[in-house]
């Protein structure tokens, strides 16, 4: 910790950028956009720290009779642009770090592809395996009652993340309905169908990330119906995105989760690995594949690289060894700053987070703007909808990054960042 006098623009030192941790990575993002954003360059600091901080402790009962407290977290990075918004993890490895950089790529996510949000995100640092569903639910519920006080349908909308699902959104929205005396379904998105869910809310982040590889391989000139498809995490993104890429006739030849690696230079049978999964949880023991190290994973010959479960999975330890042609992000954060310069440098195209996992939050709005009007639409609409946002997003930073010669991550911080800073500049200081 710096010893030297706090100055009027000093950062609290948990905002440090020399901070290691997913907030030190978002920062440097941001310090690479600056000298793009001309004269909204002076709010640029609005970025650095985020607007509101909020940890909680979680006690609850656990099935013994005994008490465990957890740490819970919610993080409103901004809210320029409207209500924050943003997933809920449950992970044994949740930091406040982590949860402001989470919150803080959602800003510019939701900017990117232009819905009326800020940016946020929660998380509550536990193994939720080692949990019962009485203790989940219990746990889910005081950390949705503590945090009532900043989440709300017009303040800050929770949705699902990593190792949380509809049922947690319902009990989410349950508990914060209770509390406020009647029913609010637009507190929280990603709800079952029945409660107010939207229809292709599900498969929307792993249609969006099919969407944007689809637009992308046009670019470079390659041919999705014989590309070859790598990957990791094969849970609501990563599945739902190698079984579209498969219809599309491409082959998925190796997939990576928490059960091992599966490799099939023939190609993968999707369908039957989605089963497996949804059976077993992980792509282990599943017949008709090759079983690989994990570390042979990065190395795999393949045209598409899918990561798709958490942060900093492409390192500079690894990033050498890739062989893809396209590098499609679709978790939080999957690449090291310094592996990104090495895929930069090798002619590796990155389609960040910022955009390509952007489906997700895009049919949230859906969701929430339905649950306002009370009308629902089919899932055709939904999926159209979202297929037109996503294309639209995609060719203005594809555009951006032409311009500027800048990568595309860069590219989506500029043209997101921009948006963000001047609905700042139009609202002004208060007071
Ligand atoms: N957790 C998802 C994300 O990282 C979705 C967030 C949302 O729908 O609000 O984009």
């Amino acid at each position: 910790m710096s010893t030297t006098a706090p100055t009027a623009h000093a950062l609290p030192s948990y905002l440090n950028p020399d901070h290691v941790g997913p907030w030190g990575i978002f920062l440097q993002q941001v310090d690479r956009v600056e000298p793009y954003l001309g004269n909204l360059a002076r709010w640029v600091e609005t970025l650095k720290r985020p607007k509101r901080i909020l940890v909680v402790d979680v006690p609850i009962h656990l099935d013994d009779g005994t008490v465990r407290h957890f740490e819970g977290y919610r993080v409103q990075h901004n809210t320029s642009r409207g209500p924050g918004k943003g997933g809920v993890r449950f992970h044994q490895d949740v930091t406040l770090s982590e949860v402001m950089a989470l919150s803080a790529w959602m800003s510019i996510k939701n900017a990117a592809v232009n819905v009326p949000y800020g940016g946020a995100k929660g998380g509550i640092r536990v193994d939720p395996k080692t949990l019962s569903r009485g203790e989940l639910e219990r746990m889910t519920r005081r950390y949705t009652s503590e945090i009532g006080i900043i989440i709300g349908p017009n303040k800050d909308i929770p949705a699902p993340d990593v190792n949380t699902n509809e049922q947690i959104m319902a009990w989410m929205m349950d508990t914060y309905s209770m509390n406020q005396g009647s029913t609010a379904t637009g507190v929280v998105t990603g709800k079952p169908v029945d409660l107010g869910g939207s229809l292709g809310r599900r498969e929307a982040t792993g249609r969006g990330v099919y969407t944007v590889g689809v637009e992308a391989a046009k670019h470079i000139g390659l041919d999705i119906s014989t590309a070859r498809v790598a990957v990791q995490g094969f849970g609501n993104v990563g599945g739902v995105a190698g079984k579209l890429f498969a219809e599309a006739g491409a082959r998925v030849v190796a997939v990576q989760d928490h059960g091992g690696t599966i490799y099939r230079e023939a190609g993968l049978d999707v369908p039957s690995l989605l089963k497996h999964v949804q059976a077993t949880g992980s792509v282990g023991g599943f017949d008709g594949a090759e079983v690989i190290s994990n570390d042979k994973f990065w190395e795999v010959p393949c045209d598409i690289l899918i990561p798709a479960a958490l942060e900093q999975q492409i390192t500079a330890a690894n990033a050498g060894r890739i062989q893809a042609r396209m590098v499609i992000e679709g978790a939080n954060g999957p690449t090291t700053p310094e592996a990104d310069d090495i895929l930069h440098e090798r002619n590796i195209l990155v389609l960040p987070d910022v955009i390509a996992n952007a489906g997700g939050v895009t049919v949230s709005y859906f969701e929430w703007v339905q649950d306002f009007s009370s009308f629902f639409w089919d899932e055709d609409e939904i999926n159209a909808r979202l297929v037109r946002i996503m294309k639209e997003a995609f060719s203005a930073v594809w555009l951006v990054a032409q311009d500027n010669k800048v990568s595309l991550r860069t590219a989506t911080f500029i043209v997101a960042c921009k948006r963000i800073l001047h609905t700042r500049e139009l609202r002004g200081l208060y007071p």
